[in-house]
């Protein structure tokens, strides 16, 4: 396989159309084999249930290539299980969990030409989505499902190093309590559009979502999970029904209490606690861990001890041993890469 003709550590977090991707169907009660096609176009009725009423669901996982050189996924078996949780909460038929992990497999295969060499920096995002595809007018599940995948290769996240991003407390909600915020569901991104918009304009990076009953509670940013240091080097991240539990930051404790050594809390995280941590940063699939310097209260800034120009001490080892066992530098758990050629 040669691989494309692309400059990849100049590479963005954009879509690149790629050769290949994935479509499965979903008729009168079951799902078709599914096929891998060319063609890029989704093709669905003015009256998709998708695009009446957002039944739609999604995940993002990574292909790297290792220091050996083999293309691997990070943990695709929890990414078809969360999905599965999605499916359920949204009346959408679930995808089987085996025949998704099969589906990442063969669309990375074929697309194994746009998987950025090791040392790069770069990655392939795999993008697997589904959404309600037959007419629906009165307010109701759709009949009909399709399932795609596509993937895309996707630059280093930080380019010239992770520098600390500066966050504010946010005055919108994410998720409502009992919602949909511990599922991937497109809707909650579409609400949140808004809120980060509003955070760019102000000159913050980020919103952090209180929890949206009380209001006291950390719980999330739009697309990643917290994660906090102690003083005396304790991991600690937010416990709440309508946090989405992201991979990563289940990871990073597994790494931090197995690897490192170090305690770990999972557990309610008040607002008013957050100036006594001293490392703070957000976990998801992008950027593995970005680094926090600064948290602003309306107007009352929070700046942690890590300062604004690295990564925390502790946050960088934790960032460096998960990104060690992706790229293969470091044994990996039982389960965790998955070798696809
Ligand atoms: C996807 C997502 C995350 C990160 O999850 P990972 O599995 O680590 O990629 C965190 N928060 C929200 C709201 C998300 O949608």
């Amino acid at each position: 396989m040669e691989k494309k003709n692309i400059d990849w550590s100049s590479l963005g977090f954009a879509y690149l159309e790629t050769d290949k991707r994935f479509v499965a169907n979903y008729k009168d009660g079951a799902w078709d084999e599914g096929v891998l096609t060319s063609d890029s176009q989704v093709r669905i009725t003015e009256c998709a249930g998708v695009l009446q009423y957002s039944q739609s669901c999604f995940e993002g996982l990574k292909a790297y290539t290792t220091q050996d050189g083999h293309i691997v996924t990070f943990r695709p078996d929890m990414n078809a299980a969360r999905m599965k949780d999605s499916c359920e909460r949204l009346e959408m038929p679930v995808y089987p969990v085996d025949k998704w992990v099969e589906a990442v497999d063969q669309v990375v295969k074929a697309n194994d030409a746009w998987v950025p060499p090791y040392g790069s920096g770069a990655t392939l995002y795999i993008r697997p989505y589904m959404f309600g595809s037959s007419a629906v007018i009165g307010v109701k599940p759709a009949d009909e499902y399709q399932f795609r995948m596509f993937c895309t290769p996707v630059g280093p996240y930080f380019k010239g190093g992770a520098k600390p991003i500066t966050i504010r407390v946010c005055d919108y909600d994410r998720a409502a309590p009992h919602g949909t915020g511990h599922i991937k569901a497109g809707l909650n991104y579409a609400m949140s559009l808004y809120a980060i918009m509003d955070a760019h304009r102000q000159g913050f990076d980020e919103n952090m979502y209180l929890d949206p009953g009380t209001r006291t509670k950390v719980e999330e940013t739009g697309g990643a999970n917290f994660l906090f240091i102690t003083k005396d080097n304790t991991v600690v991240t937010p416990k709440s029904s309508s946090i989405l539990p992201s991979i990563t930051r289940r990871s990073l404790l597994y790494v931090a209490e197995h690897y490192l050594g170090l305690k770990v809390e999972e557990r309610e995280v008040l607002l008013d606690e957050v100036k006594d941590f001293a490392e703070c940063g957000l976990c998801g699939t992008a950027a593995v861990i970005s680094p926090v310097g600064k948290i602003v209260d309306h107007g009352k800034e929070i700046c942690f001890p890590s300062g604004m120009e690295e990564m925390g001490p502790v946050t960088k080892k934790l960032y460096d041993t998960l990104t060690g066992i992706q790229m293969g530098r470091l044994e990996a758990p039982e389960g965790w890469i998955r070798v696809i050629e």
